[in-house]
């Protein structure tokens, strides 16, 4: 049994379709469960047309026409015959939603949200699984909201594992063994039956959940890349691809911030020691990178770059030691702000953190430590972290740099630094 995951880069359109297409169709051993994304961008708009509704914005029903829009001129390109079943299924689709759209917003907006959200991935699935019917594939269109149940923390749904992995062994397993089962990314459902997403990017995460319940063989991520990199090409000439990946390096990667893979994804994979192959749906032939329990040490330095950093530095007042007392106080401070910390060093007389930059928070956590420390603070500043650093790396980083904060340990680097001429 094989997974593969498809994300919304690969279904943008038609063509898009007709390449993931030719690509199942070459699976050697056609034991498949293929989870996929919303089709490009839509979850995007869709969370445009969630916040317009909820806001009472007057725009709602054009948000809604140019979603609609996007998804029937990749159907027209796929399906001629427009008496085909799909129109009339995905018009269903949308119905539901205009239904919801004519109440009155109730005051659970995270509930809304993850009942309108998820419809991108309920139609980006049923116009592949129908493609792939059409092309004669035995595919079969299955609801991802039958098998992941998590709680009522709508937007961020927790997974009930237990419940999960044996609904997937009694009901998934079962419905895919004659079939190639096309089901949906990011979406779960509550033991109520409602509709939750899992957090944005989440269609990694699901994967790696399906992969982990039907105990797979292999989990296969398709991307836009030729696998996984030392370095985002946006900040690097020269990059490198690394062919081979420990699942304890990927997991550093993808929490210092590499986007190549939703961070959830590897611990359920690693749990079962079933390996992970990231490769490129415009190259489906060639190596991309395999991610497994070997103990490669990652073959070169890698990069991560985070731009737009603020960086404070936490004083007490009365000059007093920073210990655990503030450290607690100034954590749960954080955490209430919803604002995650990248990097952190404290001395005896400061504390200092960086974190990815939001205006309004920002203010309002530096509004709420000032009441009982003196706050320093710098925008604009960017976050480098370097996975098996020298000095040359972290030379080659920092030339036209000032650094503002380093942090080491053993094969992580992290440095804080802002432009010299800024
Ligand atoms: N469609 C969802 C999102 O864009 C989930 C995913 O793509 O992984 O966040
Ligand atoms: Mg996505």
């Amino acid at each position: 049994m094989r997974i593969y995951k498809f994300g919304g880069a690969s279904v943008k359109d038609a063509a898009g379709v007709k390449n993931i297409a030719a690509i199942i169709k070459q699976c050697p051993d056609q034991k498949l469960l293929v989870v996929i994304s919303a089709m490009g961008k839509i979850t995007n708009k869709l969370e445009e047309l969630t916040f317009a509704y909820l806001y009472g914005q007057e725009n709602t029903h054009e948000i809604l026409a140019e979603i609609k829009q996007f998804h029937f001129e990749i159907v027209g390109n796929l399906f001629a015959d427009h008496g085909h079943p799909i129109y009339d299924d995905i018009n269903n689709s949308f119905v539901e939603i205009e239904w919801l759209l004519e109440e009155e917003p109730t005051d659970a907006p995270d509930y809304i949200y993850d009942q309108i959200v998820s419809i991108g991935e309920i139609i980006s699935t049923k116009i592949v699984a129908t493609y792939l019917e059409f092309i004669g594939t035995n595919a079969k269109w299955l609801d991802a909201r039958n098998y992941i149940h998590t709680d009522n923390t709508y937007r961020e749904g927790k997974v009930n594992w237990k419940k999960t992995e044996s609904e997937i062994q009694k009901k998934l397993l079962p419905a895919i063994e004659n079939h190639i089962g096309i089901t949906q990314g990011f979406i779960g459902s509550t033991s109520e039956n409602f509709t939750t997403t899992l957090g944005r990017d989440g269609s990694d995460y699901s994967a790696a959940i399906f992969s982990a319940g039907l105990n797979a063989d292999s989990l296969t991520i398709w991307k836009d890349v030729p696998g996984v990199l030392n370095a985002d090409p946006k900040w690097f000439d020269e990059t490198e691809r690394i062919p081979k990946l420990s699942y304890h390096d990927a997991i550093e990667l993808a929490y210092y911030g590499a986007t190549i893979i939703h961070p959830k994804t590897i611990k359920p994979i690693q749990n079962k020691n079933i390996p992970l192959y990231v490769r490129s749906f415009l190259a489906p032939n060639d190596e991309g990178t395999d991610i497994t329990g070997a103990k490669n040490h990652l073959p070169i330095p890698s990069f991560i770059f985070k731009v737009d950093q603020v960086l404070i530095s936490i004083f007490p007042k009365d000059f007093s030691f920073i210990i655990e007392e503030n450290l607690s106080e100034i954590f749960n401070l954080f955490h209430n702000h919803k604002i995650k910390i990248n990097t952190m060093l404290n001395s005896a007389i400061s504390f200092s953190v960086s974190f990815d930059h939001d205006a309004k928070k920002t203010e309002k956590l530096i509004a709420d430590l000032s009441k009982d420390y003196n706050v320093k603070y710098n925008t604009g500043v960017e976050l480098v972290t370097i996975r098996y650093y020298n000095q040359q790396t972290i030379d080659r980083v920092t030339a036209s740099k000032n650094i503002l904060l380093e942090v080491k340990s053993r094969n992580t680097c992290q440095i804080v630094m802002k432009d010299k001429n800024s």
